[in-house]
């Protein structure tokens, strides 16, 4: 999509000024490239006669570029089919807060339920998390997996249970564990039926949930929009986790689900693990859909995860050589903070299909994790003064952290190339320090 819009608007960039022709042609590729994304004809009619009836009615020989000027226009609009910024789901309301997750089979409702428990976590709660999908064991026992791996407390559901029994029971043992946002995870379908809709619907009315959040499979397209009209009319859902945005179909369904069902996109999900999750942040999809990039989200990312003050510390340790295995294990903390690095690479312009071309790319992380598991195993005053790292202390930290010697002489080479790498960068320039990582 965002590749057809660009080019749609390369064609108007040089002209001097709009006029109905030179709209209409560029109109009729955004037309084109918004129906081959997937979206929804009647969003696709609608969105292209408000953005030509404003790009005619407006002024537009304010000294822009024309085409400019219409890049802005199709932007807001954009932003404005998608809905207002969202700030994920309302917690101002009553205690329990209580969240039902709906959605087809596979769309990543298990999966949205742990980074939503997660995010509620951050936000001062104490989630507890529901399986509520009884038809296939491997279900409740992904959830429970999941639950013990973020530390969350989870309802021990049986396959035998009735899925309205279960929620049931489980708003009081949320309540006994001392639980303030229950996340209850219901079964899927490959299609929508009536049998399912009839088991949410009992859930529903015994939970009086707060939220109805949608799940819906960025990557299935329209698809994805009448089911969510299917969901919509029969659960009146609160809002819509829009899933796999890591993909390569990224703009269609986020459009169209909130157009037709009037229901907003609250959480993005960007990856299987479980931090990639984002609040829906429609200005940055509209500019992803337009081919500038996520540069926005990016950039706040990368400057959560490096303060700036820890920076210049660090930087003048490394000056002075001071650089050691601590503040290595610190750097390399706040690399794993800033997210899967190909998540971060995907959200550069142009890097999402340039990863794709080099195929199955692995990125250190594993690395990163081995890494750090070794400087683990290291006393303070080891990290602190890498020298003492003699053959003894080797064999007791490789035994520390299940590997072999050799990986921990690997560590330290990696360790003492990178500080002289370091050093040398920061030695020229006392002082200037960068502000950000370079991207
Ligand atoms: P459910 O059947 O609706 O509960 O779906 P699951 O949560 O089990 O997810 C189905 C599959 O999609 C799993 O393999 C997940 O790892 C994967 N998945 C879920 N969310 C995302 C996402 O945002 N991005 C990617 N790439 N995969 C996801
Ligand atoms: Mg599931």
């Amino acid at each position: 999509l965002s590749d057809r819009l660009t080019g749609a608007f390369q064609k108007i960039r040089g002209q001097k000024r709009l006029d109905e022709s030179n709209v209409q042609a560029g109109l009729r590729e955004v037309r084109l490239a918004l129906l081959e994304a997937d979206v929804n004809f009647k969003v696709v009619k609608q969105f292209v006669d408000q953005v030509r009836d404003r790009a005619l009615g407006e002024d537009v020989l304010k000294g822009l570029d024309p085409g400019q000027q219409v890049v802005k226009i199709v932007h807001e609009e954009l932003v404005e089919l998608l809905g207002g910024e969202q700030q994920g789901v309302d917690t101002s309301g009553a205690r329990p807060l209580k969240i039902m997750m709906v959605g087809l089979q596979g769309s990543g409702k298990t999966t949205s339920s742990g980074k939503i428990a997660i995010w509620l976590r951050d936000q001062g709660f104490k989630p507890y998390l529901v399986p509520a999908d009884v038809y296939r064991p491997a279900a409740i026992d992904q959830l429970v997996t999941l639950a013990g791996q973020i530390d969350v407390p989870v309802y021990p559901s049986t396959t035998e249970m009735n899925p309205v029994d279960i929620c049931r029971d489980a708003m009081e043992k949320a309540a006994e564990a001392g639980c303030d946002a229950i996340l209850f995870d219901t079964a899927g379908r490959l299609h929508v039926d009536e049998p399912l809709m009839q088991e949410l619907a009992g859930i529903k009315e015994a939970c009086t949930p707060q939220e109805i959040l949608f799940v819906a499979d960025a990557m299935t397209g329209q698809d994805a929009v009448t089911v969510a009209e299917s969901f919509n009319e029969r659960l009146d859902i609160s809002g819509v986790v829009l899933t796999k945005m890591d993909g390569d179909a990224r703009g269609g369904a986020a459009l169209s689900i909130k157009s037709v069902t009037g229901k907003s996109v609250k959480f993005v999900g960007l990856g299987e693990k479980l931090t990639d999750m984002e609040l829906f942040h429609p200005d940055r999809v509209a500019s992803r859909i337009l081919g500038m990039g996520d540069v926005l989200t990016l950039i706040e990312k990368a400057q959560t995860a490096f303060d700036e003050e820890d920076a210049e510390r660090m930087a003048k340790k490394m000056q002075k050589a001071q650089f050691d295995l601590e503040d290595f294990r610190t750097n390399m903390r706040r690399l794993k903070k800033l997210g899967s690095m190909e998540g971060l690479l995907k959200m550069i312009p142009g890097m999402g299909g340039m990863l794709k071309q080099l195929g199955d790319v692995q990125m250190p992380e594993k690395e990163l994790a081995r890494t750090e598991a070794i400087i683990n195993s290291m006393t303070l005053q080891e990290r602190r003064q890498p020298k003492l790292l003699n053959a003894g202390r080797k064999e007791r930290i490789a035994r520390g952290c299940g590997m072999q010697v050799a990986d921990v002489n690997k560590l330290i080479k990696h360790f003492e190339q990178m500080s002289k790498v370091m050093q040398k960068m920061m030695g020229g320039k006392k002082g200037k320090l960068p502000k950000m990582p370079k991207l």
